[in-house]
């Protein structure tokens, strides 16, 4: 039971003034993943930081302007440029000045209509937000504001600014997490008292006051104690639910499954290649885990391509040696299909039954699936979360298998122990995260690495390419689908907006198709139905069509080895770990690859150092490393790109201590008060539940 103190915050937002079903929506989207989950509710809005503050009292003047810092700047209106018609790709731009100089304002899909009106030529206007000097000019992407005189008379001087998406305007966002602020009631002190003394940290509802009401920019630095108690806050959150998690496993025992080897000796000679090292090693330590008493916990770290699936068929089938179920769970769709159609030939030759589970099956099938799951005539299922319902049931679940993890959250780790027999789990993550995020996201979990490709991969040749040699790239590609060659064609990132995403797709695939004949081209994006999402997968790897055009669906484990080019569109907008993923998708078979990064430009610094590191190297753990460096943790796991809420308020680049502090805490408060009893047990659950960790309190009753 939620604590009643909480209650106020966990009020869906729709109940705040301004916010309808629509709105509602695209908020759940925006905190919760995708707008069917869980409905966002008030709690949500505290923890959204803002990314900037626009203190109106630094008018710098254009030429004076630094770089990324936002400012305000009374300008004059002198000419629109609008892009050719139809072509959307070529962002929209409004030249301006002051007495100081000349800058261009510049939209993406800006909306003609509405920028001709709201900035007229010739006119005085306000205009707010980052500047970023490109070949010696400053450029304004996306102001925050753009108001007249009189407007910029009513706006505040200091107002923070918080990061939107798409159909939800920052006043909105703004007047929200005001109200969210003030619905905060007051907390009890969950941490260590004497932390909280000597790092001079203020009270939690301070602290949540101070960072949604910043004095200056400097308020908005990682670093400052209200931040850092805030982020002590949410990793204790994390930390806490994790120990939980490992002290009931280690609680209720395991069971020891000790291989016969029947079927993995018997596999090995059905594969058209021999294991590599790191695969073997990886093979030994589940074995060796599976065969102990104690429960396993582990982790199976590889790049993208290191061959992770038949490490997996190996564990399963040693558990199903020994008459037990295993279960592979994919984050999608496609790619629980694929893990199908790559292992059933596989099983059918050894014996294995294997079945597929996913939200979409027919009634009647699924019924069948279930039935057969309970009666134990399964031996593998693979499947999608549909797999964490409760009316799945197994007969005996010795093993269960997550693929591609960095799409689950922590709370669909913990219920999985609960459909089996003492299951063992096997975490399975492309995504090679520094040592420290492995500590956040997994807790001391045992970790496997591949970290040795398989033989004969060519390396894949990454060029950056700017955009108005996109005539040139086609041609190229026209060539290369004549000589017979697949290539992937990925389409823009449009942040938070799916719909945009799949325009954008469609197209290029209309580009494509007239350019190249309509037979050899493919689409896939996030509207299609599952069964046109696979037609075009299965077209695309018989060859039936030649280039597949495709949005981000594609980014997680889609394997078809005769796909040797990659055209990333609009590289500069996506995360290093998703192009170092996407890219992954070719350069898995023995021709040489090629990824082409096709970049508009302006080109901000970060997204060049981006493009620079993808030519530069393939190593997977380098450029976790990096992006570490360039970015925030919470998009190196990749939750920023699947919507998921990951960290708000840890940076751990910046945190790393903080985190060391988090994970000593939340290990002396499990020793020395397990059941989180008495009044600092009681605040510690409001922590969990006031950062959604409840399922670990749920834990706690089950002892
Ligand atoms: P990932 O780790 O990205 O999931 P996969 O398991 O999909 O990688 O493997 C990528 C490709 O490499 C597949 O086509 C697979 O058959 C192949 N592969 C796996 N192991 C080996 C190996 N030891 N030698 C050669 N090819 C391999
Ligand atoms: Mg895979």
């Amino acid at each position: 039971m939620r604590p009643e103190l909480l209650n106020p915050l966990f009020v869906p937002v729709s109940n705040l003034e301004g916010i309808g079903p629509k709105l509602t929506k695209t908020l759940t989207r925006l905190f919760h993943g995708n707008e069917n989950a869980e409905p966002a509710r008030i709690a949500d809005l505290l923890f959204h930081v803002p990314h900037s503050v626009i203190d109106r009292r630094n008018q710098p003047g254009i030429a004076n302007a630094q770089e990324g810092v936002v400012s305000t700047f009374k300008v004059i209106v002198d000419s629109h440029n609008a892009p050719p018609r139809g072509n959307r790709r070529i962002p929209y731009r409004i030249n301006v000045h002051d007495e100081t100089g000349e800058m261009a304002l510049v939209f993406f899909r800006g909306q003609s209509d509405w920028l001709s009106k709201s900035m007229p030529v010739g006119e005085i206007r306000y205009v707010s937000g980052k500047v970023e000097w490109f070949n010696g000019k400053p450029n304004m992407v996306h102001p925050d504001h753009m108001v007249s005189e009189e407007g910029f008379a009513q706006l505040p001087l200091l107002e923070p600014v918080y990061p939107v998406t798409a159909g939800l305007s920052s006043k909105i966002m703004s007047r929200s997490i005001r109200t969210a602020v003030d619905t905060l009631p007051t907390m009890p002190e969950w941490a260590d008292k004497n932390l909280i003394a000597r790092e001079h940290w203020p009270q939690f509802n301070q602290a949540v006051t101070r960072i949604h009401n910043p004095r200056d920019s400097l308020d908005l630095e990682p670093n400052t104690p209200a931040r850092r108690r805030l982020a002590h806050d949410e990793l204790l959150a994390g930390q806490l639910a994790l120990a939980l998690l490992r002290l009931r496993l280690r609680k209720s025992s395991g069971k020891a499954r000790i291989g016969t080897g029947a079927l993995t000796a018997k596999l090995l000679p059905l594969l058209p290649f021999a294991l590599t090292g790191a695969q073997e090693r990886s093979v030994t330590e589940i074995a060796d885990d599976l065969a102990k008493p104690e429960r396993m916990l582990r982790l199976l770290q590889g790049d993208v391509g290191s061959g992770k699936t038949i490490v997996a068929l190996m564990a399963a089938l040693s558990v199903i040696e020994v008459g037990n179920q295993a279960s592979l769970m994919a984050p999608t769709e496609i790619l629980a299909r694929q893990h199908l159609a790559s292992l059933q030939p596989l099983c059918e030759q050894l014996g294995v039954t294997v079945e597929l589970l996913t939200g979409k099956d027919k009634a009647a099938k699924k019924r069948e699936t279930l039935e057969r799951l309970k009666n134990g005539e399964i031996d593998l299922v693979i499947g999608t979360h549909a797999l964490f319902q409760s009316k799945v049931e197994f007969k005996s679940l010795g093993l269960a298998i997550i693929d591609e993890q960095h799409r689950f959250g922590v709370h669909q780790r913990l219920t999985l122990g609960d459909k089996g027999d003492a299951t063992d789990v096997l975490v399975m993550t492309a995504t090679p995260i520094p040592r420290t995020l492995v500590l956040t996201a997994y807790g001391d979990m045992e970790v496997s690495k591949l970290d040795e490709k398989p033989p004969g991969r060519q390396p894949i040749q990454t060029n950056a390419l700017s955009s108005d040699r996109i005539e040139e790239l086609i041609a190229r590609i026209y060539t290369a689908v004549q000589h017979g060659k697949k290539i992937y064609w990925i389409c823009p990132l449009v942040e938070e907006s799916e719909e945009v995403q799949a325009t954008a797709a469609e197209d290029r695939f209309k580009d494509l198709q007239s350019r190249m004949g309509e037979e050899n081209i493919g689409l896939v994006h996030g509207r299609m139905t599952v069964d046109e999402k696979n037609q075009a997968m299965t077209d695309f790897k018989e060859g039936k069509t030649r280039v597949l055009v495709a949005t981000t669906v594609i980014e997680v484990g889609v394997d078809v080895p005769d796909a040797t080019i990659m055209v990333i569109e609009h590289a500069e907008r996506f995360g290093l770990a998703q192009l170092h993923q996407l890219r992954g998708r070719v350069g898995r078979g023995s021709d040489a690859s090629h990824c082409m990064l096709l970049y508009y430009t302006p080109l901000s610094e970060t997204a060049e150092a981006r493009l620079n590191i993808m030519r530069e190297t393939e190593d997977g753990f380098r450029i976790a490393e990096e992006d570490l460096k360039l970015r925030g943790e919470g998009e190196v796991l990749g939750t920023r790109q699947s919507g998921t809420p990951g960290f708000n308020l840890a940076q751990l680049e910046h945190h790393a201590d903080i985190l060391e502090m988090a994970r000593d805490g939340a290990k002396l408060f499990v020793e020395t008060n397990p059941d989180l009893e008495g009044e600092q047990g009681e605040a510690l659950k409001i922590l969990l539940y006031l950062f959604g960790q409840d399922q670990a309190v749920r834990l706690l009753r089950a002892g």
